[in-house]
C-alpha cells in the first residue's frame, strides 16, 4: 500500500469514527442528568383541583387541526427513520355553563411556513369560533403550534381578556417565532404568576414544567365523574417518551427547539413514575397520533368542539 493510499484510508477511517460518534450523539443518545430533580405532588394537585367551588368538566372535546410528519427518531431518540404522523390539537373543556380551551393549534399560514403536511380548515374555524365563546383559554407553552390560533385570532384583544398566559410565556416571545403575538397586543396585560401549581377552574390545575420552553406547563383535569387527565404539552410529544424515558433527538432539541434537555429528562422520569403508579390517570401527550385515536375511540376525547 502506498503512502498516499494509507493516508487516504486513515482519513476516511477517522472521519467514519467522528461521523459515527456525531450520529450517536445527535440522533440516538438520551441520558438522564446526574443531578437535579423534578417532582409532581399529585396529592396536592388533586387537593387544588377540588379547591375551587363550582361544577367540574363534563366532557373534553378535541379538534385535530393539522399534522406534521417527522422521522421517529426526532420524537424518541434512537427510534429510527420511519415516518411518524404528528397531529396538532386543541382541546375544549365543557363545563355545564361554560367552556375552556387548552392550546390553540396554528393557523394555516403559520403551519404551511412551518412544514405541516395537512390542515383541516373546518376544525380550525370551529376552534376559532369556540375561542370567542370560551370563558378561559390556556396554552401549554409558547410554541407556534400551541399559541398560533391565539396569535392569529381576529378578536385577539377580546380573547386575551379570558386568556391566562403565564409570566414565563409572556417573557419569552422569541420562542413563539413565526406566531408572535402582534406588537402592542400585550400592553397592560397581567400575566398569570404562580410557583408550582395553580387551580384555574374547578377540577383544573396548571403544573409548571419548564424545559421544553421556559413557559411550559402541564394541565391536570378532573372531570365531574372523577375521570382524570394530564395534558403533558410538549414535555412529551408521545407517550412512548414517557414509557421508555427518552427525549427527542439532540439534533432537534439543541438546534431547532433549543430546550433544556436535562429538565425535560427529569420531567419524563417523573411522568414515568406517575404513569406506572397511576394507570387510570390519562396522559395526553402533545403530539401522539396513537393516543389521540385511542382516546377518541374510548370516548375520553370527543371529536369536534361544541
Ligand atoms: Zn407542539
Amino acid at each position: 500500500m502506498g503512502k498516499w493510499t494509507r493516508r487516504i484510508l486513515t482519513t476516511i477511517g477517522v472521519l467514519a469514527v467522528i461521523g459515527g460518534a456525531a450520529y450517536y450523539w445527535f440522533i440516538v443518545e438520551s441520558h438522564m442528568p446526574s443531578s437535579g430533580s423534578y417532582a409532581i405532588d399529585m396529592t396536592e394537585v388533586r387537593r387544588l383541583a377540588g379547591s375551587m367551588p363550582g361544577d367540574k368538566v363534563q366532557e373534553i372535546h378535541v379538534e385535530h387541526v393539522a399534522s406534521f410528519s417527522f422521522p421517529a427518531t426526532a420524537t424518541v431518540a434512537g427510534d429510527g427513520w420511519n415516518t411518524l404522523d404528528v397531529p396538532v390539537q386543541s382541546y375544549q373543556l365543557v363545563f355545564p355553563d361554560h367552556t375552556a380551551i387548552i392550546d390553540t393549534a396554528l393557523s394555516e399560514a403559520t403551519g404551511k411556513a412551518a412544514g405541516i403536511v395537512s390542515f383541516d380548515g373546518q376544525a380550525y374555524d370551529r376552534m376559532d369560533a369556540a375561542m370567542d365563546k370560551a370563558s378561559l383559554i390556556v396554552i401549554t407553552h409558547e410554541h407556534l403550534d400551541h399559541i398560533g390560533g391565539l396569535s392569529a385570532h381576529p378578536h385577539l384583544a377580546q380573547i386575551l381578556q379570558v386568556t391566562r398566559l403565564t409570566k414565563e410565556q409572556v417573557d419569552n416571545p422569541e420562542y413563539m417565532t413565526t406566531a408572535k403575538l402582534p406588537a402592542g397586543s400585550l400592553d397592560g396585560y397581567k400575566p398569570l404568576v404562580y410557583d408550582r401549581y395553580v387551580a384555574i377552574a374547578p377540577g383544573v390545575v396548571l403544573i409548571k414544567a419548564p424545559g421544553h420552553t421556559p413557559g411550559s406547563q402541564m394541565v391536570y383535569v378532573q372531570r365531574a365523574d372523577g375521570t382524570e387527565y394530564l395534558f403533558l404539552g410538549d414535555v412529551a410529544w408521545t407517550l412512548r417518551n414517557v414509557d421508555v424515558v427518552r427525549e427527542r433527538a439532540r439534533l432537534i432539541t439543541q438546534f431547532f427547539i433549543r430546550e433544556d434537555r436535562d429538565a425535560v429528562m427529569l420531567e419524563l422520569a417523573e411522568l414515568h413514575r406517575i404513569h406506572e403508579a397511576e394507570p387510570k390517570l390519562h396522559m395526553i401527550p402533545g403530539h401522539d397520533a396513537i393516543v389521540l385515536a385511542a382516546s377518541l375511540k374510548d370516548g375520553l376525547l370527543i371529536d369536534k368542539f361544541k
